[in-house]
């Protein structure tokens, strides 16, 4: 599943009108009869309906089902991207889209551009996606691929993610600045860095550990345990020492010393509270990521053991935070939103990225400076193409911006 944002220029507002109404169907039908399309869309006379609906059954918008008492059509990925991309467009939040950056397990990271050129991150969620295929289960919902289900499912991984980004923000931790959210996406702020697995030398290991640690800490203080802290969701910002400005670092160490790296976290559909029934185990294994990674790829262990649940409640009691679980709870994305899109996680095997990966890759420390995430996140075709973030300014595929969708 790719994001192809050519066709979208070609779509009508009765073709988004229809495709509107297939998705509004998708609620309670598993297979939107046609004449339940029809009434939806709100357009009068036939004949405009079949010729939408035909347009965006060729583009793989939608796709026609035969059920066993009706015909209909089903919403696609595609359809509820190109929903989600032209509220984007609408809000001005989007203008033009990119390249590919990333392919993970449950999400597409796609560049995309401003009016005003400045780039952005569109992320995707597709939760499911792989795990359709793979996962055997005697869940319904999985088993009939229920549109409602992954749909509804990513978008609440969406607005978690949105929410939580939102509220770290605020609050003064490093991520992403969040810019929207829309069904199943959000757009965020691109941060000109990459991850932690892609960096081959840091000059001081034992000061970018502590400041890791200290970021599980500080986060523990607000209440919260990101749950897939790893090397894949720190991205690594290289920043100049401003006194060091305009000189030319002459030897390695030089330029070392005047580099300054700063970790920006990404990455929250997993996020728990520390309330939750499981905290403890979620602590230790973000804590344990970070420590393993650090031993193997630079060869670093600290003396210090920890930190611990324990040592993380009691600073969080000394010392509290804004409780930012209970912000989020109260912002919009609620308890039950949470418990649902944790178990559905669970039955597709949404691991997120950190699960499963390590021990693959003991010894291959070669591949890891060229690899990159998507290279190695799994076995789809589209990871083959994923271009990275410089080459995609230049192919920024501007959305259609007719008269006839605004
Ligand atoms: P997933 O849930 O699929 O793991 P992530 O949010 O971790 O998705 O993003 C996957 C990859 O995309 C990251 O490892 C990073 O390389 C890139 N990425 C994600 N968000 C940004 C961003 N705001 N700026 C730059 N790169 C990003
Ligand atoms: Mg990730």
């Amino acid at each position: 599943m790719k994001l192809d944002a050519k066709a979208i220029r070609y779509l009508t507002s009765e073709d988004f009108k229809v495709l509107a109404a297939v998705e509004a169907g998708s609620r309670n039908h598993e297979v939107v009869p046609t004449p339940l399309i029809s009434q939806l869309s709100g357009l009068r006379g036939g004949s405009g309906v079949n010729r939408a609906i035909s347009n965006l059954a060729k583009t793989n918008l939608i796709a026609k089902v035969k059920n066993a008492k009706y015909d209909g059509y089903r919403l696609a990925y595609g359809g509820l991207d190109y929903l989600a991309l032209n509220a984007h467009q609408k809000q001005k939040v989007v203008y033009s889209v990119g390249n590919q950056v990333g392919v993970g397990k449950e999400s597409d990271i796609i560049v995309v551009a401003h009016s005003s050129g400045a780039q952005r991150i569109l992320k995707i969620h597709r939760l499911g996606r792989i795990s359709f295929r793979t996962v055997k289960t005697n869940r319904d919902y999985l088993r009939h691929r229920h549109t409602g289900s992954w749909m509804y499912m990513s978008r609440l991984a969406a607005m978690k993610e949105f929410a939580f980004m939102k509220a770290l923000r605020e609050n003064g931790f490093s991520v992403p600045e969040p810019i929207a959210q829309n069904r199943h996406t959000i757009v965020m702020s691109l941060i000109d860095a990459f991850p932690l697995r892609q960096i081959s030398r840091v000059p001081e290991p034992a000061a970018l550990y502590s400041e890791l640690m200290d970021m599980i800490l500080e986060l523990a203080r607000f209440g919260l345990i990101h749950g897939d802290f790893n090397e894949f969701n720190i991205l690594i910002k290289e920043e100049q020492d401003p006194s060091a400005k305009g000189k030319a670092p002459a030897t390695e160490e030089e330029e070392d010393e005047n580099l300054r790296l700063v970790p920006v976290l990404i990455d929250f559909p997993q996020m728990v509270s520390v309330d939750h029934a499981n905290a403890e185990m979620y602590f230790d294994r973000d804590v344990e990521c970070i420590k393993r990674y650090f031993k193997r790829k630079f060869h670093f262990v600290s003396d210090i053991p920890g930190p611990s649940f324990a040592d993380a409640r009691k600073k969080l009691l000394k010392n509290p935070g804004k409780r930012l679980d209970v912000e989020v709870e109260a912002s919009g994305f609620s308890r039950k939103m949470a418990r649902e899109l944790e178990a559905y996680m669970k039955d597709v095997g949404a691991t997120g990225d950190g699960e499963g990966r390590d021990d693959e890759d003991e010894d291959d420390e070669e591949e890891e400076e060229s690899g990159s995430e998507e290279e190695e996140a799994d076995d789809t075709p589209e990871n083959k193409d994923s271009g990275d973030i410089d080459d995609s300014t230049k192919r920024l595929e501007e959305l259609r911006v007719s008269e006839s969708s605004a």
